[in-house]
Order: C-alpha cells, then structure tokens, then sequence
C-alpha cells in the first residue's frame, strides 16, 4: 500500500486505488479494470462518494429478489475480487449462492488467479466458466458459463457488469442486479435492479439487508412496486442538483 495519512480528505478513494493496483500487480485484475474503475471514481464524485435514497432503494429490492431467487449467481470479475473480496463470501454465505468467476479479458492465467483470491480470503466453492455451456447473444469470452451456477440461475448478481452481458443475461429471461456508478450505462438501464452506488459501501449493506429480509407480503410489495427507471432518475436528478448548487 501507497503511504497515504488517515488524515488526507481522500484517504478512503486513494486507498482502493490502492487495491486496484494491488488487484493489477497480482494479475487479479485486468489492466482495462483501472480505466473502469476511474470512470467509477468520477461518477462516485458526482454522487457525493456516500450511498444515497435511491441506492437504498434499490438495495431493498435487490435483497427481496435475491432472496426469492430459486438459483440465485453471484459473478465475479477483477475488480469487484480485488476491491471487497471479503463482503463477496459474506454475501455468497447469507444467501447460499455460489461465487462464480467470469470476466472479459482471461489474459495469463486470469480466472485461475481470481479464484485463488476468493479461496484465500475464506471462500468454500468458486464455480469456474466451462465449455460445456453457452451464453446465448454473446460472443466474448464471457459467454462460457458453469452448468450449475450462471447458466442456471434465474437471478445473477453482477457487481461493474458490462452492457452486452447484462443484455444478454435478460434476454435469457435472467434477472440482473448490478451495483454500477454509473446511471447512465447500459448495464444501469438494461439490469433489472440497479444499485447506484460504490460496491465497497453497497456489498455491506446489501448483506446486512438479505440477513433482517422476511419474506412478507410487504417484502414481495416492495419488490412489485419497485421501478428500475425512477430510481436511475433519480440518481441522475441527485447529480444534476449537484453540479447546480
Ligand atoms: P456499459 O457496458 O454498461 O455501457 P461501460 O462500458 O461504460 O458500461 P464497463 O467498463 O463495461 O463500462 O463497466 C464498468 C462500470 O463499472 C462503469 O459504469 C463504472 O462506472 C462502474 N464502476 C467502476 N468502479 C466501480 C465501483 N467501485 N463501484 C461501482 N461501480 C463501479
Ligand atoms: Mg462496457
């Protein structure tokens, strides 16, 4: 780690540029994820770098869906491995879902390295992409999948996914939930559930959320009534009040 004081106003930003680096120095994460994670960075700064109304929102619906998943997926890529392993098994954990590495760029021995990551940060099962089954309308490396894990799941959860794959995931009849800084992106706009916040800060709270969850009629309301396209507007009224005032 860089040696940055506790006491610099942008300690806790400079410290997962940090893990992103790290991530990049154990061939963790791809040297693509560092312009990801800048534009990341610059979307958290329009957010005001905290997790807002509307990402509570959508990390209340995320946990009603997640939790009335048959088969619920969590995807892994480089960055989300590298910034918040720990809450990644936590999450894996509270709702019984395998961690499952999938990612754009397998330079080097990539996958491999992720899963190592995960195993020793305390991870039991890491489900590995496989040949042997295909995502439809999706040519990149991404549409190898494990049989039992994204393949079979009726809800994935993919933390900084890409557009084409979130696509492609709802065309399958998926749902997606993302975490993307981003309103804008494809991703935001296609996925089912969109939390508009870091994952660092929205991983916690979405475990904390799965753990008190009851499945109750006003649970299952929540989740009815929830729209996907108020909340990114939302996010996108927050940041234009911002930059106005
Ligand atoms: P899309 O393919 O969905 O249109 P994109 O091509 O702009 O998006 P990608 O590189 O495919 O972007 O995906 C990275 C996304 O992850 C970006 O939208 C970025 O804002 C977001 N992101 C990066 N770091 C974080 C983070 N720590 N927490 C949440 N989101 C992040
Ligand atoms: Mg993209």
């Amino acid at each position: 780690m860089s040696d940055v004081p506790k006491s610099h106003p942008r300690y806790l930003s400079l410290t997962l540029r940090d893990a992103i680096v790290n991530g990049v120095e154990q061939g963790i994460t791809s040297i693509h994820g560092l312009i990801a994670h800048g534009r990341g960075e610059a979307y958290d700064y329009l957010i005001g770098e905290k997790t807002q109304p509307f990402a509570k929102e959508a990390i209340r619906a995320a946990a009603a869906m997640l939790c009335s998943a048959k088969h619920p997926v969590i995807s892994v890529n480089g960055n989300v491995a590298a910034l918040a392993p720990n809450d990644l098994i936590e999450l894996g954990q509270v709702l019984k879902a395998p961690l499952e590495v999938n990612i754009f760029h397998t330079e080097s021995g990539r996958e491999q390295k992720i899963r190592e990551h995960l195993i020793k940060h305390g991870a039991s099962k890491v489900l590995m992409p496989t040949t042997e089954v295909k995502l439809s309308y999706i040519d990149s490396n991404r549409k190898y999948v494990h049989p039992d894990g994204i393949y079979k799941a009726d809800v994935v959860f993919v933390p900084l996914e890409d557009g084409d794959r979130c696509e492609a995931l709802r065309k399958m009849d998926k749902d997606v939930v993302t975490v993307d800084l981003n309103p804008m992106s494809r991703t935001a706009k296609q996925a089912s559930v969109t939390i508009v916040d870091n994952v660092v800060r929205a991983l916690p709270l979405l475990c904390k959320e799965i753990k008190t969850f009851s499945d109750n009629p006003a649970a299952q309301e929540t989740l009815a009534a929830y729209s996907n396209e108020a909340v990114l507007q939302e996010a996108l009224q927050h940041i234009s009040r911002c930059a106005n005032g």
